[in-house]
């Protein structure tokens, strides 16, 4: 084929699925310059992951792509616990019925579940909402170089990556194994579901982007990898390797809209029988999810792919039916299935000199018990994406990117622990001990709650080197800031979670935790902060080009909101943009009336912060407490955003400094 002229892009994305639309969309909201590239003519259009978990929920949120992912979702309700007795004929029986263990005190029921697609087409919803570019489907890397004596300087191009925008008639199928059982047992192919969004023929009709049969050379900045388990982009570096087994569990999938007498199909259940292990879950649409564990010493030779000839549905729904016994199952229509042997593999690191990262399934293997796959990848690119633009954005040091692979390989490492932990209990041959069982589904819940603890590093605080984690108790430094809290607007009254404030768009956050200010004395103290705070906001360069500032500063006191005015406070508590206007959502009490706060749900009381000392507290742009110290520690603070960011005369002198120089 012939070549088109060479192009420059900052980030190139290779991948568009969960992980790869997750970088798009933050990219695009942080005004970053990219492309996404997908190999696939389409979007997902069925199958494959589909359960999403409360981190994930609350990124989607402060991205605003939430609402309509859960109007069509399925909730997570009740969950079933079933086994097997002495006597194999007798079959399972419910061992235990309740809500998943860990979960009970959510603020909102957060988790469900919704097949891949769709998640991905929510996403991409949320990168059109913000201008981003579309996914260029039919496009596969072919060639990748990185000019090492270039990498040095962040505004260097040292990536080269030839694409092949492939012919049309190359593109796989867009096939799905959707299909319904005729009258006399033959299964007649079909569409899938015509969905309730993610419709846009661009995302569901087989096509290229670019000119079929071309190849492109694009210079980028920096590349994330995020095109799953067998990563062309991983395979190109040979310093990066995936570690860990390819195991023995082998898993048949289905999807199914189900015709049973077993009475929890519309339950989350783990059933484990003398015939194998079944995980089912409630899907949207009517459909059911079995996730058939085959039991141990089934040879891969007896595993059916669906490109083998005589693969078929009907394996899984036979051991589906021994394991249900003497309950049985069957369908009219199937949605999607699958079989596939699990691996258990993290890579041994995520990034190449600085400038390729990997995320997603590219590197990490588990099995899909705990339904984290999606998330974590969704978490991933998530952690990443900040760290690029803002060295991009010449705010924050280079160094900055060596966190990604410190702060998301233990994750991963966790995850699979997790997985061989919940394996060993949950299909425990004889006398599953339910205490066991509940022991793994809150360790699970653990990822499913305020999740990813990292450890101190250049973008996260450590307790006695001027952070100080007893200013808040209730907010562990490196892990995800709690969605636990009620505080109400001074300027409506109305109550809100803390969480909810905390959008996606690239601003750091300082949250002034200032007591109780109906005491004068306290009032001016606080005040007198402001001229302080004022010039930090200023210091460094802004979050994105949408933004005056790196940081927004919210402030909450634990008086009632009737005990304060707004006149009553220094102006950076209650700002004016110049393209904005008065903003009047940045100030909170823990109680909306007249009454004192409830200490068992106002901030002070749930984060466990004094009303005298009070306390400042940094938020990441990625909803991560990176910094804990008192009202008195604004030094201490200073000193911290110091040590890795770049003041905007120096980054101005970095800018110049570059002009007419290595640019290609
Ligand atoms: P993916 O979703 O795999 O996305 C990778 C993207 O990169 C895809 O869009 C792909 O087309 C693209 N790509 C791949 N190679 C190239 C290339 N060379 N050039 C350009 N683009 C490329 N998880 C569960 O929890 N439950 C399940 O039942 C389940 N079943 C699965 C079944 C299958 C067949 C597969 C492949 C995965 C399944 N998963 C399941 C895993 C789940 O899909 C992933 O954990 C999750 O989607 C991770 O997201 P990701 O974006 O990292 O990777």
């Amino acid at each position: 084929g012939s070549t088109s002229p060479d192009s420059h892009v900052d980030v190139l994305i290779v991948g568009a699925g969960p992980a790869g639309m997750m970088a798009n969309m933050h990219l695009s909201e942080l005004g970053i310059s990219h492309r996404i590239i997908d190999h696939r003519g389409t979007r997902t259009l069925n199958g494959r992951a589909d359960g999403f978990h409360v981190p994930t929920v609350e990124i989607w949120d402060s991205f605003g792509i939430y609402d309509r992912i859960e109007k069509y979702s399925e909730r997570f309700g009740q969950w079933g616990l079933w086994t097997f007795g002495e006597d194999a004929a007798a079959g399972i029986y419910r061992q235990h019925l309740g809500s998943i263990p860990g979960h009970e005190n959510l603020r909102l029921p957060k988790i469900g579940t919704m097949h891949q697609g769709m998640i991905e087409a929510g996403l991409g919803d949320g990168v059109r909402a913000r201008g981003g570019p579309v996914v260029e489907r039919g496009t596969k890397p072919v060639e990748l170089t990185i000019d090492e004596s270039l990498v040095n300087d962040p505004t260097n191009y040292p990536i080269i990556m030839k694409v092949h925008h492939v012919l049309k008639s190359e593109l796989p199928d867009a096939w799905t194994g959707a299909h319904s059982v005729q009258e006399d047992g033959t299964l007649k192919p079909e569409k899938g579901f015509v969905e309730a969004f993610g419709t846009d023929p661009h995302e569901i009709e087989n096509h290229v982007d670019g000119t079929e049969g071309t190849t492109e050379t694009i210079h980028a900045k920096y590349v994330i990898g995020v095109d799953g388990a067998h990563s062309w982009v991983r395979r190109q570096l040979p310093d990066l390797k995936m570690e860990g087994e390819n195991s023995d569990q082998v898993f048949g999938v289905v999807d199914i809209q189900p015709i049973t007498n077993f009475p929890d199909i519309r339950r989350t259940c783990s059933l484990l029988s003398h015939a194998g292990f079944l995980l089912l879950i409630p899907r949207e649409n009517g459909l059911v999810r079995l996730y058939v564990q085959f039991p141990e010493g089934y040879k891969t030779s007896d595993v059916k792919d669906r490109n083998n000839e005589k693969a078929t549905v009907s394996d899984i729904l036979k051991a589906a039916n021994e394991i249900l016994y003497p309950y049985t199952i069957g369908y009219k229509y199937c949605d999607w299935w699958t079989i596939y042997r699990v691996g258990q593999r993290v890579c041994n690191k995520a990034s190449h000199l600085d400038r390729i990262f990997l995320a997603g399934d590219a590197t990490h293997a588990h099995s899909p018990k705990g339904g984290q796959g999606m998330n974590v990848s969704q978490q991933d690119t998530y952690n990443l994406t900040w760290k690029l633009a803002g060295v991009l954005r010449n705010q924050l040091s280079p160094s900055v990117l060596k966190t990604y692979d410190q702060e998301r390989l233990p994750i991963a490492r966790n995850l699979i622990e997790l997985d061989n932990d919940m394996a060993k209990v949950l299909l425990a041959r004889a006398n599953r001990d339910e205490a066991e069982v509940q022991r793994v589904y809150k360790r699970l819940s653990k990822f499913s709650g305020p999740i990813s603890t990292y450890k101190s590093n250049l973008v996260i605080g450590e307790d006695g080197k001027g952070a100080r984690q007893d200013a808040a108790t209730g907010l562990p430094i490196g892990l995800r800031f709690p969605d636990t809290a009620t505080v109400y607007s001074q300027a409506d009254g109305d109550p809100t979670s803390t969480l909810s404030l905390l959008k996606s768009n690239g601003l750091w956050r300082v949250l002034v935790f200032a007591g109780h200010l109906a005491d004068k004395a306290q009032l001016a103290k606080v005040d007198a902060m402001g001229e302080r705070l004022k010039a930090l906001q200023q210091r460094y360069p802004p979050a994105s080009a949408r933004r005056e500032d790196f940081l927004e500063i919210l402030l909450f006191h634990s008086s009632p909101i009737s005990a304060v005015e707004f006149s009553d406070f220094h102006h950076t508590f209650f700002p004016v943009h110049e393209t904005l206007g008065r903003n009047y959502f940045t100030i909170y009490g823990d109680s909306g009336g007249v009454k004192e706060a409830d200490k068992t749900t106002g901030s002070h009381g749930v984060y466990g912060i004094g009303e005298k000392k009070g306390a400042l507290i940094v938020v990441r742009p990625d909803q991560v407490t990176a910094w804990v110290g008192e009202l008195d520690d604004v030094d201490q603070m200073e000193e911290w955003f110091a040590s890795f960011m770049i003041a905007k005369d120096e980054a101005k002198r970095r800018d110049s400094g570059r002009e007419g120089g290595t640019k290609i």
